[in-house]
């Protein structure tokens, strides 16, 4: 295929000012910090409520009381937070919204894990989100949670990420004895039952679980927290690796959790950054997206549309037109075409790697089935704003038709009767334990939000 067919837009590196690319390398760093702090949702709550603490922003209960200009943030349980300004034109015009996720697939420890098996120790676990379970084995896993104690009381557990800590491990087979298991299918290889964590070895005892009484012991002195109390925890085993560059010219970002953080940073620092906005602007980050939206904390939760009533209400604003006028970005990320596995995409309507931030009118599956699917009306207003403001942007669909496909929280915003259509970052090897972007994509998709906030139609 000819270059030009191929490559409907440009390059961004071909587009792209020294000024810009300086600004995108620090956009880049920055964004490290962020993933390397933020592996859990409940982790990336609190960095997120960090940085905008730093920018002004003050905590909002329901209840509170707001004002014109004001910068809030709501942290919902401690798992999702909406971020809000206070714009100065009327609430009926509708408000501008990005919404994103902070949860990620993982391995989740079950409620009863810790067992003792020959002599070896390990946790049982029920894996979060759609993981391929081969990739997650043989590999060093750092341990994220809180436990509440029986008193009430809670810890979090941070294991693996200092050099000096230890790491979790999932067996694997040697490729010497992996006769039978080598004939299976990928998805059959490693089953979910298989996906224990290696978690000691050294007997304490002479009798019984000798072992598992070791690493309990442990847990008892540093934590203060016996065999029952992983009832009521929430603990999650993730790669225990940092983002670091990727290739001789570091123009890509290897980490875990890519899928959807970079979608949530850059709508984050874009809200923090909006100075005395038209809109009244609200950032989402949601959590629960990869396993289907569901419960409080999830975007199918009434809480943003209970914030977006309250808010109309204190400003005497009806809230059937606010929402009526609202226009949403749903961010979240696309699959970047991959030479390595071309059949799978079809080229004229893939996202190429820094070809810019990903503007996917429609997910689902067989027959677009599960999608909100944007109307022409709504993509052409988006249209205007970033060919307006010079971002480098691109269409995308989720690989070849009947191939696969995907939902984000999209649908769940329509259904209030809110415009959106998805937007985001292009991403290599999704949900996989380390995931690959481009900076260049990274660093369009803050500038696609700045844009989307800042527009005054
Ligand atoms: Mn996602
Ligand atoms: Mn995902």
């Amino acid at each position: 295929m000819a270059r030009d067919e191929f490559y409907k837009n440009k390059n961004a590196y071909e587009v792209m000012t020294d000024v810009e690319k300086k600004e995108c390398d620090q956009f880049s760093k920055d964004y490290m910090a962020f993933l390397d702090a933020s592996k859990t949702e409940r982790e990336a709550v609190e960095t997120s409520i960090q940085i905008a603490k730093f920018a002004g922003f003050s905590e909002y209960r329901f209840g509170d009381k707001l004002e014109k200009g004001g910068k809030y943030y709501l942290n919902n349980r401690g798992r999702s937070a909406i971020f809000f300004v206070i714009g100065t034109e009327p609430l009926e015009n509708g408000v501008r919204i990005a919404a994103s996720h902070i949860d990620s697939p993982r391995i989740d420890l079950k409620q009863h894990p810790l067992y003792e098996q020959d002599e070896l120790a390990y946790l049982k676990t029920h894996y979060y989100g759609g993981i391929r379970k081969y990739q997650w084995t043989a590999m060093p896993l750092a341990m994220h949670g809180v436990v509440v104690k029986a008193d009430g009381t809670s810890v979090n557990i941070t294991v693996g990420e200092n050099d000096n800590d230890p790491v979790f491990y999932i067996d694997d087979l040697l490729p010497h004895l992996a006769k039978e298991q080598s004939s299976r299918s990928l998805a059959e290889g490693i089953t979910g039952e298989q996906l224990n964590i290696l978690v000691g070895s050294i007997p304490v005892d002479k009798e019984g679980s000798a072992v598992k009484a070791g690493v309990l012991k442990i847990l008892n002195e540093k934590y203060g927290i016996t065999d029952e109390d992983f009832i009521s925890a929430e603990i999650s085993l993730v790669p225990a690796f940092k983002s670091r560059y990727i290739g001789f010219d570091k123009s890509l970002i290897g980490g875990y959790g890519h899928d959807d953080r970079c979608c949530a940073y850059p709508s984050l620092r874009a809200i923090v950054e909006a100075n005395k906005p038209v809109h009244t602007l609200f950032t989402v980050l949601a959590d629960k997206e990869e396993v289907g939206s569901m419960g409080n904390t999830g975007m199918q939760c009434e809480i943003f549309v209970d914030l977006l009533a309250t808010v109309c209400q204190q400003f005497g604003a009806n809230f059937f037109a606010c929402k009526n006028n609202s226009k949403c970005l749903s961010a979240d990320v696309n699959a970047a075409y991959d030479p390595n596995f071309s059949g799978v995409f079809e080229k004229n309507n893939s996202s190429l790697v820094n070809h810019g931030v990903v503007l996917t009118k429609y997910t689902g599956s067989r027959g677009k089935s599960g999608t909100s699917d944007a109307s022409a009306e709504y993509v052409g207003f988006v249209r205007r704003i970033f060919d307006n403001a010079g971002i480098v942007w691109q269409t995308g669909e989720l690989g070849k038709v009947d191939q696969g496909g995907g939902g984000t929280v999209a649908q769940y915003i329509a259904n209030k009767n809110i415009e959106v259509v998805d937007l985001g970052v292009a991403v290599i090897s999704m949900h996989a334990p380390y995931e690959v972007i481009s900076k260049a994509d990274l660093y369009m998709a803050y500038r696609a939000f700045k844009a989307f906030n800042a527009d005054n139609a």
